[in-house]
């Protein structure tokens, strides 16, 4: 199937960033989701942010737009009753033929990207998806240590905010409806300034 996927980039000053850095409060609705503590990709981390980008000095902002007409038919087919985690990638991992999986695809890609572009890395939307369920649940170290990254959320970010300042969009909520459009926010983290085409 082809989906019709808009891109947009924006890339700011690690201090531009920092303006949308509101960790308690980010911290305070992801100890309300069921994935909190569940998932090596999701706090409560042993690290801090700052610490953690203090290498660089610039992010890219990528935004996704996917229309959700051409898989409307898909998305219904979903249990969403049935659903235990709010997180249907973990899910859709035990549906591969009835779904498409679009953002285990971005995650890869960045991470491709991140050996194309020195002192950068590579950030994917929400939490990380591979296993059906995170081997942290078990008590186990996660089986892809090396390709582990962190979405804006995790990490503290508003990502309304980030939305709202980067692309002048509102970030909405749908209650039992398909939203006319889906949006997915990745990022790289770099040291220097990149020439974007956009
Ligand atoms: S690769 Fe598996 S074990 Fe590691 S963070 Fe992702 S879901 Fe968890």
């Amino acid at each position: 199937m082809k989906l019709s996927v808009k891109v947009r980039l924006k890339q700011l000053k690690k201090v531009t960033l920092f303006e949308a850095y509101k960790n308690e409060e980010v911290l305070g609705y992801c100890q309300k989701c069921n994935n909190y503590g569940k998932n090596f990709s999701c706090p409560d981390f042993v690290f801090d942010t700052t610490s953690y980008l203090e290498p660089y000095n610039y992010s890219t902002i990528i935004m996704t737009e996917i229309d959700t007409q051409p898989i409307k038919a898909q998305i219904d087919k979903l249990e969403i009753a049935n659903l235990s985690s709010r997180v249907f990638n973990n899910y859709i991992k035990e549906k591969p033929d009835e779904v498409v999986d679009i953002k285990d695809q971005m995650a890869d890609k960045l991470i491709e990207i991140e050996n194309d572009i020195d002192n950068t890395v590579g950030l994917p939307p929400g939490s990380c998806t591979k296993c059906v369920t995170c081997l942290k649940q078990q008590g186990k170290t996660c089986i892809s240590k090396e390709a582990l990254r962190y979405s804006l959320e995790a990490l503290g970010f508003m990502v309304s905010d980030i939305y709202k300042q980067c692309f002048d969009l509102e970030l909405g909520w749908s209650k039992g409806e398909l939203p006319a459009a889906f949006y997915s926010c990745s990022w790289w983290i770099i040291q220097h300034m990149i020439r974007l085409n956009n």
